[in-house]
């Protein structure tokens, strides 16, 4: 083979994408560079995409479009054999009727390599995990923890340039998790190897990564150190999703000036005046003072013990803020807060808007949510009439073709109210996203015919609830799409 001198990045994504026979789109426009030796987190809920992701780098599953290169290579459609990667899948996947050596030389069998050094290779790795002398324990004889160390003894065994772990402490009790995270860590420094891990739990990827890509809807939300995602979350699903947070909706009031909670606050964002943003604050960057001293005033109605410090919750008017605190305070007590302009991370709103698009059926009515909108659709072109039976013409006299036209309606998020009674709304749907801001609920509700809905609300409703949504006619904008 020729010498060649390898890149510093190890492993790249192009524009992945990646949709599934039944239509479903579980990775979308997915970029991201790999550098050699990194220990990479993918972070996010359940069903986002990790593992699609990392299936198409082990070689299980193939992009739709979207390249792949290793070390500058293009292996998209190389099979996995062919691939210096192995993955640590989220259930073990050992062979129970195997003993300890036989799962951990099954692939160097398969590569027919010389019994010594499978020998040698195997007693290394058993080593690596801290097994050594397990070659000829039974699977079953061993722990939750020690399973799973197998499984990765059997992955490094074949010196891959990358290690993938599919959630891989997924299975095992907090306590043995924390030891497991610190021992993956080590195990990392020792190999040297690039390791992408997925997980949907944010404090397991803060500790262990040096890379974080955090993502929803197969989507990258975020790419960062630990300390940048966690300090400089670029929108309120990061912020939600990494750590505790307040979240509140305001408005940039002057230069580095901005309003919320009913009250005007330093920043260090210099971002246009009238802006509408979110405000994250951490609990542990509001600073709890005499209720004369405070930026804002409140009222305390909750305070838990937590170790270390008291998490505390202030309710001052509608808003709900809480605070950390190694002082206690005592509920009921009124008091005031204050947050240092360091304390504030501006990110302007995504704009909260619905925009739905539908398609016009043959009487001219709209085909979303089974028909039950009315759109009087003559009224959105200017000049056309509707010239009985269900034909509609231009201004000059033209027929129109309903079959090209497209109308979106614009809906507020703050006009949509949700209820658990089927039968009152126009649109049903389960409930996917969930974000607190401070005075209300910002959820996304998926439709039965799959349309993503923002929806305000101040109650409290679950991940997962099935809710039928009461749009009210006269809140919903009609506009003809170009
Ligand atoms: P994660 O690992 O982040 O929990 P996955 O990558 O397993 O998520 O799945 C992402 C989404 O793709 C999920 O909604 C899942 O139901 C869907 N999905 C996964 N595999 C298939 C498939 N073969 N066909 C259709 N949808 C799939
Ligand atoms: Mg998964």
């Amino acid at each position: 083979m020729e010498n060649k001198i390898k890149s510093e990045n190890i492993l790249e994504f192009k524009n992945l994408y990646r949709t599934f026979e039944d239509g479903f789109t579980a990775v979308e426009d997915f970029n991201l560079t790999i550098k050699r030796g990194e220990f990479v987190t993918f972070l996010g809920p359940s069903g986002c995409g990790k593992t699609t992701t990392l299936r198409m780098a082990a070689g299980f599953d193939l992009p739709t479009s979207g390249k792949i290169l290793l070390n500058g290579m293009d292996i998209t459609k190389l099979p996995p054999n062919e691939r210096p990667i192995n993955t640590v899948f989220q259930r073990y996947a050992l062979f129970p009727h195997l003993n300890i050596y036989d799962n951990v030389a099954f692939g160097l069998k398969l590569k027919k390599l010389p019994k010594e050094q499978i020998i040698k290779k195997v007693k290394k790795a058993l080593e690596m995990v801290d097994l050594e002398g397990f070659e000829s324990r039974k699977i079953q004889t061993l722990s939750g923890g020690q399973q799973q160390r197998i499984a990765i003894a059997r992955a490094i065994v074949n010196e891959p340039e990358i290690l993938l772990l599919d959630e891989p402490l997924g299975a095992l009790d907090l306590k043995m998790r924390k030891e497991m995270q610190l021992e993956l860590k080590n195990m990392h420094e020792r190999l040297g190897i690039t390791f992408i891990y997925v997980t949907h739990d944010q404090e397991e990827a803060l500790t262990m990564s040096d890379k974080i890509v955090v993502m929803s809807e197969g989507k990258i939300q975020q790419t960062g150190a630990p300390e940048d995602i966690y300090n400089e979350p670029k929108n309120a699903f990061v912020a939600d999703f990494i750590g505790d947070s307040n979240i509140f909706n305001g408005i940039m009031t002057g230069r580095c000036q901005v309003r919320f909670c009913g009250a005007e606050f330093q920043c260090v964002d210099d971002i246009e005046h009238g802006t509408m943003i979110d405000a994250v604050v951490r609990p542990e960057d509001v600073i709890i003072t005499s209720p004369e001293k405070g930026i804002i005033r409140g009222r305390v109605t909750n305070v838990i013990f937590k170790g270390v410090h008291y998490e505390i919750t202030v309710m001052s008017g509608k808003n709900e803020i809480i605070v950390q605190s190694t002082k206690k305070a005592e509920q009921g007590a009124e008091v005031g807060l204050i947050v240092e302009p360091e304390g504030i991370h501006i990110m302007v709103s995504e704009t909260a808007i619905n925009k739905i698009e539908s398609s016009v059926s043959q009487s001219y009515g709209l085909l979303i949510f089974d028909g039950s909108i009315e759109c009087d659709i003559a009224s959105l072109i200017p000049g056309a009439k509707m010239t009985g039976d269900n034909i509609m013409t231009d201004a000059h006299g033209n027929e129109l073709d309903y079959d090209k036209m497209k109308v979106i309606l614009t809906i507020s998020p703050k006009d949509i109210s949700m209820s658990d009674d089927e039968k009152e709304g126009i649109a049903k749907g389960h409930i996917i996203n969930l974000i607190y801001k401070g005075d209300h609920y910002s959820y996304v509700v998926r439709t039965d015919d799959e349309t993503d809905i923002i929806v305000d609300d101040e109650y409290l409703w679950n991940m997962g609830d099935y809710v039928s949504l009461i749009i009210p006619r006269d809140k919903i904008s009609f506009s003809l799409k170009k």
